[in-house]
């Protein structure tokens, strides 16, 4: 069974770009209901929309960068605060670094789960 309609595949990015009207929607699920290839592909999207959704804002807690610092030795936290001051936008870029990374390697881990690779244990501290 091949679903050849590429109707659907332009219905799946309206719907993901939250574009689409009610009776679209209808439209698609209606057809997701009844075909593996195209449910296949709109999860694949699906869950690529969400990664980039997750990439381009990067949900911190509001108190994620003083939880950082507290975690620091104290004659660190001062040179960091010091530089963080003077550097306020190259300060923000490295602590977006690290949770922005994770969602990387979670991202590469599901694909290799689900594409039959071995997972591979990333190991080492992520300070
Ligand atoms: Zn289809």
């Amino acid at each position: 069974m091949s679903c050849a309609s590429k109707k659907y595949v332009s219905l799946m990015n309206k719907v993901l770009d939250q574009e689409a009207t009610e009776q679209e929607k209808q439209v698609l699920f209606e057809h997701l209901a009844t075909c593996d290839e195209c449910r296949v592909h709109f999860n694949e999207l699906n869950d690529s929309t969400e990664l980039l959704r997750r990439l381009t804002h990067p949900q911190l807690p509001a108190a994620f960068t003083k939880s950082v610092l507290d975690h620091l030795p104290p004659d660190k936290r001062n040179v960091i605060r010091k530089w963080g001051s003077r550097h306020p936008v190259l300060t923000t870029v490295a602590i977006c670094a690290l949770p922005m990374s994770l969602v990387v390697i979670g991202a590469r881990r599901q694909t290799r789960d689900r594409s039959g690779y071995a997972l591979v244990k990333v190991s080492g501290d992520q300070t």
